[in-house]
């Protein structure tokens, strides 16, 4: 990040995290400082409170318990798992997507709806359910419920949100309006993320073609001077526009994959899709819930168009 980047930031807190050591992502937490307290924007994983937003706060003369309000991006374990944690030392409420309630108040929901969403093709072995599930944490009640267009008003800015149901379901990203930043999360996916100390990277995620293409073209509509993702540095508004560009390019592409894939082989199943994907397109490491949310994001699109149809068979015993 450059001095320039980092004073466009103004008094928002940058907060860096365990979870690059953990998962081989990076990713950063947002904290602004407003009369009331400090607003933290995604709580990251069940240990990311203690393990990094303390530290970081304590280096910026704030505490942990002077949160007074955590918005949660979407129903991710690295966005939310550490909503627990932040509400065992804190009186903060928790604000998030009205769409994704269900999932960030219920593991098994978001579990079974999510990740075993598609288990012909993609099943999580005992072990990673229950890493899953400790990155999750419990889960807390959600106190405010938001929804396209609303405003979280502070003594220090105003937070627009703006649905943009993309890279999950309810996806907001937040667009701070006096400081002209855009805080998108994970929704602006270009061709996807490199796992460090992996030649892999982590595919794009999104579970309606129509919908991400549509919420990243709002996006690409937003006034920043400073696009900030989740899992990487922040860009400029020309780097910010073009990563919105590559978005859109990469679903294009992923599009024209399974269309061709389909001319080649008439009978598919997903996970084959999903092998091809996870192979060809990119480095994105086989079958995983990246490339099988995406195979079925698409025949899903392809059959609401017309031009794929379903077959069921019974399963080879
Ligand atoms: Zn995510």
């Amino acid at each position: 990040m450059t001095a320039g980047d980092e004073r466009l930031l103004g008094d928002w807190i940058r907060i860096e995290t365990e979870y690059l050591e953990s998962c081989g992502l990076p990713l950063w937490l947002h904290a602004l400082p407003h009369d009331g307290g400090l607003v933290l924007l995604d709580s990251g994983t069940s240990i990311t409170p203690e393990t990094s937003v303390r530290g970081r706060l304590a280096e910026a003369r704030r505490r942990l318990e002077d949160i007074d309000l955590v918005v949660n991006s979407h129903a991710h374990p690295d966005h939310m798992g550490g909503n627990a944690a932040l509400a065992a030392v804190t009186n903060a409420a928790f604000a998030a997507p009205a769409a994704e309630a269900e999932w960030l108040e219920d593991n098994e929901t978001v579990i079974s709806e999510l990740w075993e969403a598609n288990p012909d093709a993609y099943r999580l072995t005992p072990g990673e359910r229950s890493e899953l599930v400790g990155l999750f944490g419990d889960r807390v009640r959600i106190d405010r419920l938001l929804r396209d267009g609303d405003h979280l008003e502070l003594s220090s800015g105003m937070l627009r949100v703006i649905t943009t149901s993309g890279h999950s379901p309810g996806h907001i990203a937040v667009h701070d309006q006096d400081r002209k930043l855009l805080f998108t999360f994970d929704d602006v996916q270009a061709a996807g993320v490199p796992i460090a100390g992996t030649p892999h990277k982590l595919a794009p995620l999104y579970h309606d073609v129509r919908r991400y293409r549509s919420g990243l073209r709002r996006l690409h509509d937003v006034e920043f001077e400073l696009l900030v993702p989740s899992h990487g540095d922040p860009l400029d508004a020309e780097g910010g526009q073009e990563r919105i560009r590559e978005s859109l390019a990469f679903v294009d592409l992923a599009e024209e994959f399974v269309h061709d894939y389909m001319q080649r082989h008439r009978e598919i199943t997903l996970r084959d899709l999903a092998e091809a994907l996870g192979t060809q397109l990119g480095p994105y490491d086989g079958v995983n819930l990246q490339t099988v949310s995406i195979a079925r994001a698409h025949l899903d699109d392809l059959t609401r168009r017309g031009v794929v149809t379903t077959r069921w068979r019974l399963a080879d015993s």
